[in-house]
Parts: C-alpha cells; sequence; structure tokens
C-alpha cells in the first residue's frame, strides 16, 4: 500500500522518501531542516512541501548531498529519530494504560488543518482537529482519524484595491501532497458505498500519516458515481444544505464504513462537532441490521461515544428541515426499525415540524458529551436543559475539556531551543506539568527578548515577502503592498489580531472610534502598530465588509502605515505572527467563544493577551499574565461596543503602552519581559494538546472502554 521509494533518490538517503509522506517531519525541527537544506529557495516557494520537492529536485543535487558527510549525519539522525518515534513501546499511552494497548479510538472531524499544503480546514475547528492528531501521536494514542478530502478546499483569499475580498480555489495535486490512495489487497482503490435516496453513491478514500496516526480523508470524485455526486466534497462549506447533508451522510456513514472495509473496529468513537453524528446512528444501524434490538444498541453507542460541542448559540447548529431528511433516509430508517417519528425525534428536542439538529443527535446518541472549555461547558448545560428537564440545569450532563494547542507546532523553534536549555531535553514529555514551567524564571531576560525581537523580524520579513510577491506578480497598485504591511517597524509595539471575520469576532471594535485609535497608533515615540489577517466566509457579505473597513484604514496615511491587512491567512501565516507579535488582541461578543485557541498559540510564545474574558481566557488570564477587556455598559449592542472599546484604548494607554516602553540602561522592558515570562509560565502547562488528550482519555475514553469488559 505505501511504497517506500516513489522518487528517484540515490539509495544512501531513500529513507526522505517515506518520512515526505508521514507529516511527522512537519513538527520536528530537524526533520524541517532535512528536506531545507536540499534546496532552501525551493522550500521556500514550494511552500515547505516535501512531497513536491522530491518531484522536482534536481537529481545531482541528491547525489550531491548523499556524498556529504553533515548532511548525512543529520539525515541518520532524523531518520533514526523517526523510526523510534513512530514504533510502538514507550509511550505515555502504552506505559499508563497497557491492558488498553489493542483498543482503537476513531475521531471524526469535517476538518483537519495538518499542513498548508492541504488546504482541509476554514479555522479554529480544524486546526484544534489538526494538532489533536499530532498530540494523538505523541501520546501514544491507539487513534485513527475520519474527514473528507477535499480536492479544492477551502479558498485562497485575494483583496483587491479597494479592500473587497476575493476568493480563488485551487485544485488539489495528488501527486504532489503527501496523501496515498488507499486499496485493497489486489490493488484496486478501497471503495464502499453510502444509500442516497433511491441511488447509492461510491466513497473512496486516501491515507494521511501524522506520526503513529493515520487520518483516513474520504472522497467521492470517481468515476463509479454519477457527475452530479463526484464534485461533492470537492469544496469545504461550498454548498448550500443539501449539499452539506450529503458531506454529512458521507463522512458519518460512509465514514464507518471505509473503517470496517479495512478491517478496523474502533472501540471509542469520538464525534468532534454536531457535522459527523450520522457516524453514531450508522453503527445503531449495524448493530440492529445483526439482530440487537434497537434500545440495546442505542444503549451500546452512548456507551462507547464521545460528542464534542464547539457551538456556543442554538443558531450556530447544524440543521436540516425535515423534508431533507426524508429524501435521504426514507428507506433507512426502517433499517433501524424505526418509523418517521422516532427516527426524527432522534435530532429534535420535542417541538412539531422541528428542524433535525446535529448537535441534539450528537447529544442523544453520545454517553460523553463536552464543550470545549469550563465557560462554554455552563453556556451548553443551559442551552440544552430542554434535553434533560428533570435536572437542575447544574446537573446537565454536559461536561467541559478546555481546548489546547500542540505545543510542538505552534512554539517557535527557537524558543524551544531556549526550553531545552532550561527545563531539561525533554521538556516536551513535561509540556503539562505546572512544576517545570517554573524554571521559565531561570531564563534570562536579555535571551527571552533578543530571541522575541529576531522572531518579531522574522514576522515582519514574512509580511514583506507576501507584499512583493503580490506586488511583483500581480502587478497590484502601489498601495497595496502598504495596506499589506510594508511599511511595518521592528519596534514598534505589534499588535495581532488575526481570525475567522464573523459578526461576533468583532473584528472592527477597536476601530471604533477613529480619532482616539489615530493618536495612539502615531505617538512619537511610543509607536503601535496593528497587524490584521483573516477570511470572511465566501457567502458573508458582512464579513467582508469589515475586512474592506479595515483594508481602507491600512490604506489611509493618517493611521501612519501602522495598520496592515495580511491577505490569505493560514497555518503558516498564523505561526509566522503568533510568535512575532506582542499582544494578541481578542474581542469576541461575550460567551460567544467556546474556546479559542489563537490567544493560547500567542501566549505560549510570550504575546501577552488582550482579551475579552470568554472562552479560555476566562480560566486562563490570572492577574498577572495579560490584560482582560471589560465588557462594559448594558443595552444594546453599540453602547456595549463603544464602552468595551473605550476599555481597550484605555488599557492600551495607561498600561500597555507604558509598560512596553519602559525601558532600563539595558535597552530592556523588565516589566514586560516577566508578564511574558509570566504568561507562559502559567498557561503553557495548561492550553496543550496534552493535557486535553489526557483528559479526554482518562475522563472518557477509558470509561467508554471499561464498559466494554465488565
Ligand atoms: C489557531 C487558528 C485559528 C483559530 O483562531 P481563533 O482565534 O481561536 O478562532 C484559525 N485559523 C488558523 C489558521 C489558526 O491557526
Amino acid at each position: 500500500m505505501e511504497s517506500h521509494n516513489r522518487f528517484n533518490l540515490p539509495e544512501r538517503i531513500e529513507g526522505l522518501s517515506q518520512l515526505s509522506y508521514n507529516l511527522w517531519w512537519s513538527w520536528h525541527p530537524d526533520a524541517r531542516e532535512v528536506f531545507k537544506v536540499l534546496d532552501r529557495s525551493m522550500w521556500k516557494s514550494y511552500g515547505h512541501n516535501p512531497v513536491k520537492l522530491l518531484k522536482d529536485i534536481p537529481y545531482y543535487r541528491l547525489v550531491a548531498r548523499a556524498g556529504d558527510a553533515s548532511y548525512l549525519s543529520l539525515y541518520d539522525k532524523t531518520i533514526a529519530d523517526f523510526k523510534t518515534s513512530i514504533a510502538p513501546g514507550n509511550t505515555w499511552f502504552e506505559r499508563t494504560h497497557p491492558e488498553c494497548a489493542d483498543q482503537l479510538i476513531a475521531y471524526f472531524s469535517l476538518e483537519f488543518a495538518v499542513h498548508f499544503s492541504l488546504p482541509l480546514y476554514a479555522g479554529g475547528l480544524g486546526v484544534l482537529a489538526g494538532d489533536y492528531c499530532k498530540e494523538a501521536s505523541d501520546l501514544g494514542l491507539p487513534l485513527v482519524g475520519v474527514g473528507l478530502m477535499y480536492p479544492q478546499g477551502y479558498f485562497h483569499q485575494y483583496i483587491s484595491q479597494d479592500g473587497w475580498q476575493s476568493e480563488v480555489y485551487d485544485q488539489v495535486d495528488f501527486d504532489e501532497v503527501a496523501v496515498s490512495r488507499v486499496c485493497t489487497p489486489d490493488g484496486k482503490p478501497l471503495m464502499v458505498s453510502v444509500p442516497l435516496d433511491n441511488v447509492s453513491i461510491h466513497v473512496a478514500a486516501w491515507v494521511l500519516n501524522l506520526g503513529r496516526v493515520k487520518l483516513y480523508l474520504l472522497d467521492t470524485n470517481l468515476d463509479a458515481n454519477p457527475m452530479s455526486y463526484r464534485n461533492l466534497s470537492a469544496r469545504l462549506y461550498g454548498g448550500d444544505r443539501e449539499i452539506r447533508l450529503l458531506q454529512e451522510l458521507v463522512i458519518g456513514i460512509g465514514g464507518v464504513r471505509v473503517l470496517r472495509a479495512l478491517g478496523l473496529n474502533p472501540t471509542v468513537w469520538h464525534a468532534n462537532e454536531g457535522h459527523t453524528t450520522f457516524m453514531l446512528m450508522e453503527r445503531i444501524r449495524e448493530m440492529v441490521q445483526n439482530g440487537m434490538a434497537l434500545e440495546e444498541a442505542i444503549s451500546k453507542v452512548q456507551e462507547t461515544s464521545v460528542f464534542t460541542t464547539h457551538t456556543p448559540v442554538p443558531a450556530g447548529n447544524d440543521t436540516f428541515a425535515p423534508e431533507l431528511i426524508d429524501k435521504y433516509f426514507h428507506n433507512y430508517w426502517s433499517q433501524l426499525k424505526m418509523d418517521r417519528d422516532q427516527f426524527l425525534k432522534m435530532g429534535t428536542i420535542g417541538g412539531h415540524d422541528e428542524a433535525f439538529n446535529m448537535t441534539v443527535l450528537g447529544l442523544k446518541l453520545a454517553g460523553f458529551r463536552n464543550g470545549v472549555s469550563k465557560l462554554h461547558g455552563q453556556v451548553c448545560r443551559k442551552m440544552w436543559h430542554g434535553l434533560w428537564p428533570d435536572v437542575e440545569e447544574d446537573n446537565v450532563p454536559i461536561e467541559s475539556i478546555t481546548n489546547g494547542v500542540h505545543e510542538r507546532t505552534w512554539i517557535a523553534p527557537q524558543y524551544q531551543l531556549l526550553f531545552r536549555q532550561y527545563m531539561g531535553n525533554d521538556w516536551m514529555k513535561h509540556q503539562d506539568d505546572p512544576d517545570m514551567w517554573q524554571n521559565m524564571l531561570l531564563i534570562p531576560d536579555e535571551s527571552l527578548w533578543g530571541m522575541h525581537r529576531w522572531l518579531k523580524s522574522k514576522l515582519i520579513n514574512s509580511v514583506l515577502y507576501r507584499a512583493r510577491r503580490r506586488w511583483v506578480r500581480d502587478r497590484v497598485a502601489p498601495i497595496q503592498p502598504l495596506a499589506m504591511g510594508a511599511l511595518l517597524d521592528n519596534d514598534a509595539l505589534t499588535i495581532g489580531f488575526c481570525r475567522r471575520f464573523t459578526g461576533y469576532k468583532r473584528a472592527s471594535l477597536i476601530l471604533r472610534d477613529a480619532a482616539r485609535l489615530k493618536r495612539i497608533l502615531n505617538r512619537n515615540l511610543e509607536p503601535v502598530q496593528i497587524v490584521f489577517a483573516g477570511k470572511a466566509h465566501p457567502s458573508d457579505e458582512d464579513g467582508k465588509k469589515l475586512i474592506q473597513q479595515i483594508y481602507n484604514l491600512a490604506k489611509d496615511p493618517d493611521f501612519g502605515g501602522r495598520i496592515a491587512f495580511i491577505e490569505d491567512y493560514d497555518l503558516h501565516l498564523a505561526r509566522d505572527i503568533v510568535c512575532g507579535v506582542d499582544v494578541w488582541l481578542n474581542t469576541p461578543r461575550s460567551l460567544m467563544e467556546a474556546s479559542g485557541t489563537s490567544g493560547q498559540k500567542a501566549s505560549a510564545n510570550g504575546a501577552l493577551n488582550l482579551s475579552v474574558l470568554d472562552g479560555w481566557w476566562f480560566e486562563g488570564y490570572n492577574g498577572q499574565n495579560g490584560w482582560a477587556v471589560e465588557e462594559r455598559g448594558g443595552g444594546d449592542p453599540d453602547t456595549i461596543d463603544n464602552q468595551t472599546a473605550k476599555s481597550i484604548y484605555d488599557l492600551l494607554e495607561e498600561q500597555i503602552i507604558p509598560l512596553y516602553y519602559d525601558r532600563d540602561a539595558e535597552g530592556l522592558p523588565r516589566g514586560w519581559i516577566k508578564m511574558m515570562k509570566e504568561t507562559m509560565r502559567s498557561n503553557s502547562p495548561l492550553f496543550n494538546t496534552s493535557r486535553m488528550a489526557k483528559e479526554y482519555t482518562e475522563r472518557f475514553y477509558l470509561k467508554a472502554i471499561h464498559s466494554q469488559h465488565k
């Protein structure tokens, strides 16, 4: 299935082939280096994609490397590391729970953000799922991921001179990304079918290796399918409700069937967000078809399933009109030994003609349910009280496990070197230990600040690279590179605001009082600059108007060239920005941010959060590691927004700017550095995927496993 030398490589370095097809390399700096030094300029222009690089690099260059002793020592060390890292044996899971070594956990998600070459995500949900799978590999959790292979994925964002977003979809070339077709033993593509209305749709799969973890990506673009279904999974969030329903049928029902066809029989099934909860129903169908009584099948599925909801408001849930459900499920419910009413009830609270709600389906069919921060857990218990009317709100059975980030991915490699020095070579293995992080205090101020300044210049260089590339390649108007950050200043206090442009995140809150903001940005000796980035959903006009508003200010000389809007926010840009800014701004409307993870990434790199006390920051803020934006005022949203903006300006003028520019004789902002250390010390041990995956394991997965071996 996985051939080992796909490229024409000299034998001495042929291990590069297997390494390039396992994204393990992407979260290990030495392994990145092994590819990068083959040809730095190709590495950059090919978007850090080793598969593409190995395909095109001239053979003589490889031969030269294969005879270069220093390259070979890096190569040998990396390949040895890689082999140990993917071999079974000494992982946290195997050491702690040896009795569960032969179990399997299936993790379903409509988005996975794993690398810039694979556009399988739109935002935080996908980043979380990608980070989680990488962590599962690091900890040795026996997990497989199930998602969709979107050949066009999510769009690339271009901003026109007048600030309007346009969307460009690239077609993924499967020969140039690290996925392989899943085949049956006789070499034919593995295929399963999913019933639709009166026909069936065929589903095939690609596999992507993330260390030990395999991610199966389902695909409907097959000759065996009618034209109208081939493009079903072409794009993420690209179609209408009917297309979405079909995508969810493919991942939910097709996903279970693909795992079965591969001979995989997970004990635990985890649905990440409501999109994937048809998976729970399909498993009931299997059991009922095997002769089990419906009630028993439902409780079996409940005992072995985890459902994580990420939605903080009822309107945000994924729902389908009953007519659509009728259209696609009228042949299916009899296989569950249900009638139409019973079937519809699984996805509704009880109202008449209510839409079929995928979150409700998850809450009803999974016995382990959670929100993604403590505050969000409370919000969920309140929102879904109607499903458990007989218990007190506090006892509604929805728990919370707070999201985290994969620190190996998100902490700048330069900081990782510092951490090794002060916290030990295997600091990564103890990243969830608060005691270890006390050692932050041992890092000399000069070292931390020097590193931070260097990362900031790296960010600015990367912004300039993007601006220059647009200028040269597309002959854009000269004002555009300026709006894209060509005037950014390495010495100015730099604020980052980067995330999806959607109403509740209030990207323009900080622009509310333009005159006051102008004064703040243009302070003569204490300038401030703001870096914005983020995409609006293609059909979200309001989101696009927000981007336009910001872009127009970025072009306005009155703002001193101190506002920049960087196009095409993605994993790569996100990493540069969270590692390089001084302050991370987040201003969601209260109780609307389920968790948020970008602020965790920033904190892990020493950026100070300036954020509404919502989502994870409600838990993370301790009074000394950043700032809490007060949601002031009451009544209408406009007044609240004005007052909240005012509290941001006050904080900037009274605390943040003075602290940043308060330098000692050596030019160091000692008070600021102290806060950087404090944010890393207090937040890094908590808001990482290691703590998070261990919580899912200990609070949910192990209980589910043990329930089956009573
Ligand atoms: C981390 C990340 C997100 C999530 O950001 P939030 O501010 O938590 O919503 C979205 N997109 C990308 C590319 C990210 O890296």
